[in-house]
């Protein structure tokens, strides 16, 4: 659909904003720190996959993929992407920000739900400007609830009909471009720099949430825009939970302590894991940390373009099952991070995507006794044309504290 054509008032709950091809971005680049990307060119090739979905315009809702389209970073928004170019939408909160953000042909700022607002656009456009006499509107079935689905197809009109498209954005945004992986590799490297504090806050004594109090307040102060997902601080028998959040639980000797943090940094995410000691170590808690060590090293050894991921996940396991550990290895390896903290692909049993350099990957393999212990390890990695990048690489060697 060609909303190059389109333009002007709806009615009067809707308004149009000037072309937006990034000429506001340096009257409100002061207010409104984003990086440039290359949205346009996104746009662009997701246009080109549209007919293979047979759509003649998709409804992009999911807020991560709007970001990744036309850079918007607000909370409320959708974006139509048709032959003809792009239409953001957005409420009056956003009016300042879209212009300075959003890289899309028009702007249009509304009182109603930004997805409903696209509704009746399209069904207000001349039919001579649709690709397709039936006019069909991709929408992204994850993202689309029951009831927006349903109000959707009330806010279109007759002649334009809802399918539910592939995930055509995900998988663009699995392999990242150049822009991506340096804002990728920013926000490792601030997420990396927390490990000092917590290793400066951890003893005997401390309640867990001290510890990610103080990482989280460091990552604040380094401009972070917010920590990734919740700090992971899980000490003694709580090194078990794989996802064990900070609690008041004061950490005792004797134990390990899990770190799993991340910060978002130029909306990109940052993911890692570190384990430690508290107190003197015994012989098996060195047996189990280098054996969970060597099984992330194997995995990160295994990452090359051209295999199936579901390969990396068995290096992983077989290192550890060779050491008698692998039942205790309870989770899939790792997961594709950018924009979002967990997106494609899976690091895991049964996972046929084929890894292509540009991929972002964790290598995350741990073993958890309940009750007892548990221990993580987890890195970053990017695909390259050879085998692959750990980002911000540190010392992983056993660590005894307090
Ligand atoms: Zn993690
Ligand atoms: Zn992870």
């Amino acid at each position: 659909m060609d909303y190059a054509a389109a333009g002007g008032s709806l009615g009067g709950s809707i308004r149009v904003v000037d072309l937006c091809l990034g000429k506001h971005a340096a009257n409100c680049g002061l207010l409104i720190h984003s990086l440039a990307m290359d949205y346009l060119g996104r746009q662009a090739r997701l246009r080109e996959d549209l007919s293979r979905a047979r759509c003649d315009a998709l409804l992009v809702t999911h807020l991560p993929n709007i970001h990744y389209l036309c850079g918007f970073t607000g909370s409320s928004g959708a974006l139509l992407l048709g032959a003809g170019g792009s239409v953001f939408f957005t409420d009056s909160r956003y009016t300042q920000q879209a212009k300075a953000q959003v890289k899309a042909r028009k702007i249009v700022i509304t009182k109603k739900a930004p997805a409903i607002a696209a509704a009746e656009w399209i069904s207000s456009q001349p039919r001579r400007n649709r690709t397709t006499k039936a006019g069909v509107l991709g929408i992204e079935p994850p993202y689309v609830s029951v009831l927006s689905r349903k109000n959707l197809a009330a806010a279109l009109s007759k002649n334009v009909r809802l399918r539910e498209a592939p995930p055509l954005v995900e998988q663009a945004r699995m392999v990242k471009d150049a822009d991506e992986i340096a804002a990728i590799g920013s926000a490792v490297e601030l997420g990396a720099s927390l490990f000092g504090c917590a290793l400066a806050t951890i003893r005997s004594g401390v309640p867990e949430v001290e510890v990610a109090a103080e990482m989280e307040y460091a990552a604040r102060k380094k401009n972070a825009e917010g920590m990734s997902f919740e700090t992971i601080v899980a000490s003694g028998p709580r090194a078990a939970l794989p996802h064990g959040r900070a609690s008041p639980a004061a950490i005792q000797a004797g134990g390990f302590v899990v770190c799993d943090f991340g910060v978002i940094l130029h909306g990109y995410c940052s993911d890692r894991t570190r384990t430690v000691y508290v107190g003197a170590a015994t012989a098996e808690a060195r047996r189990i940390y280098d054996a969970v060590l060597a099984s992330q090293l194997e995995a990160i050894a295994a990452v090359r373009p051209g295999i199936k991921v579901e390969q990396v996940d068995r290096a992983a396991r077989k290192t550890l099952q060779k050491k008698g550990l692998g039942k205790y290895f309870t989770h899939s390896t790792g997961h594709g991070v950018g924009l979002e903290i967990h997106e494609a692909p899976r690091v895991a049993k049964g996972q046929q995507e084929i890894l292509q350099p540009g991929m972002v990957i964790t290598i995350e393999p741990g073993v958890y006794l309940s009750g007892q212990w548990g221990v993580r390890i987890e890195d970053m990695v990017v695909v390259t044309e050879q085998g692959c990048e750990v980002l911000s690489p540190t010392q992983k060697d056993f660590i005894e504290v307090g």
